[in-house]
């Protein structure tokens, strides 16, 4: 299961001209601004594991802390071949403005390996995560900073991530980690947190934007892990799920798509080509179908300046990370197009995440009921404050959200003071 993105090679250029933009409007001073374009911590470890084979390969894994200013750093480990240090800095920064945005006590952080898991058998890639973890110990905790699946990693990665982290404790650290399975402090409701995240933002935008959500048309991009939960919880609130792709298919049928069915026939043929009731699309065609909702929930940097103007959606939900590009956001702001940002589009996961950990430090669990009923509540209070942001400023939302969450942290660094 993979959970982010592929990296770009503009991320963290992207991510700086972000805050910088926002840095401006917010007035921020020059040594504030060094501090938040910077990682605080950055650790780097070259670490040997034992093949099946008898041999051993030295792998290289990182972990970055970009901000603890309003609590312990939190954010995703990712395994991929191309992992850079770059996107580590940016994601962290990103992690530190999500949690911002939506009000929950953390920083920012990420990590990973230079590694492509497929490469591996199961207990060689068990055997790189534990060392992995034991190398990043002296930097992750339940206080100081707690990991989570991201791109290639999973709710296993976290379960043998926390076993080894307790076994050198000597005793059950649960909290050291989130997304973990249900059986040893997991949360009910994790696995669809982001989908109903972003379903709690849809209801909102759809208020604002006068737009009846029963019978609404939307079109999804992506129909995985999040993208096919928010298809299914959108048709279960009455929406017409018109059009949706992977990376390889796409399907459409104006007068909605039996989702059910669709996800049978991918079960069944690994794939959605040749599904029967719907004509195929492609995911170029999709972006610019004539539909209310817009969710791209693939990948990174699908909607840019060249085919932003395509987009006839009068709302878009970044169900992905980094979508779309400074350029997009020109297009959709000029043509009167509603765009919920990523940062607080997809925030659910990492609340429930927190809402993971709050269980865990109490030895306390939640049913899944309580989980959405507290989801709702902070997602609905970041699009208010967000929404409220856009309009008092005159501002696209993704300029409100930086407002608020850069705001938020630039805040308590402020308070905090330097020390000593
Ligand atoms: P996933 O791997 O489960 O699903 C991704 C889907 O996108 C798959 O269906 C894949 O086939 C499809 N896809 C890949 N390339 C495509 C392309 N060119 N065109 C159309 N579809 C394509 O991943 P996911 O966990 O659902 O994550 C999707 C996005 O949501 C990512 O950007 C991720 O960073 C973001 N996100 C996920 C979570 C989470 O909790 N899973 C949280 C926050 C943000």
């Amino acid at each position: 299961m993979t959970t982010e993105t592929d990296q770009s090679p503009n991320l963290l250029q992207t991510a700086r001209n972000q805050f910088n933009n926002v840095a401006d409007i917010l007035g921020l001073e020059t040594g504030l601004r060094k501090v938040l374009l910077t990682c605080k911590r950055e650790l780097t470890v070259n670490f040997p594991v034992q093949m099946d084979n008898g041999t051993a390969e030295v792998y290289t894994g990182y972990r970055f802390q970009h901000n603890v200013a309003r609590g312990p750093a939190k954010g995703g480990i990712r395994y991929h071949p191309g992992l850079t240090p770059d996107d580590l800095r940016a994601l962290a920064m990103l992690m530190t403005w999500k949690c911002a945005t939506v009000d929950i006590p953390y920083g920012g952080a990420k990590g990973g390996g230079v590694v492509d898991p497929k490469n591996l058998s199961q207990p060689e890639l068990e055997r790189l995560t534990r060392r992995y973890a034991t190398e990043i110990s002296l930097m992750i905790g339940p206080d100081t900073d707690i990991a989570a699946p991201d791109v290639n990693t999973d709710s296993q990665t976290m379960a043998w991530i926390m076993d080894t982290y307790s076994m050198q404790k000597g005793y059950s650290v649960t909290a050291v980690v989130t997304g973990k399975p249900i059986n040893i402090g997991g949360a009910e409701g994790r696995g669809e947190a982001t989908a109903r995240g972003v379903q709690y933002v849809i209801r909102e935008a759809c208020r604002e934007k006068n737009i009846q959500l029963e019978g609404a048309k939307i079109a999804v991009q992506g129909f995985g892990n999040v993208g096919a939960t928010v298809a299914r919880l959108l048709a279960e609130d009455g929406a017409l799920i018109v059009a949706i792709s992977d990376s390889a298919n796409g399907l459409y049928n104006p007068q909605g798509l039996d989702l059910k069915n669709v996800t049978i026939y991918q079960q069944e043929h690994h794939s959605l080509a040749g599904y029967p009731n719907a004509d195929g699309i492609s995911n170029q065609d999709l972006l610019g179908l004539d539909c209310d909702i817009l969710i791209p929930a693939a990948f990174e940097n699908q909607l840019n300046g060249q085919n932003a103007g395509q987009v006839k959606a009068k709302i878009v939900v970044e169900a992905a990370n980094g979508p779309s590009n400074l350029e997009a956001d020109r297009v959709f702001h000029d043509n009167g197009i509603f765009l919920v940002p990523d940062i607080l589009a997809n925030a659910g996961g990492v609340t429930v995440s927190y809402f993971e950990w709050v269980q865990d430090l109490q030895s306390f669990f939640w049913n899944e009921a309580e989980t959405n009923r507290r989801l709702n509540t902070i997602m609905s209070k970041a699009f208010g404050e967000v929404h409220k942001i856009a309009q008092e400023r005159k501002v696209d939302m993704r300029t409100a959200a930086y407002i608020l969450a850069v705001g938020r942290v630039a805040e308590a660094c402020l308070t905090r003071g330097i020390y000593p």
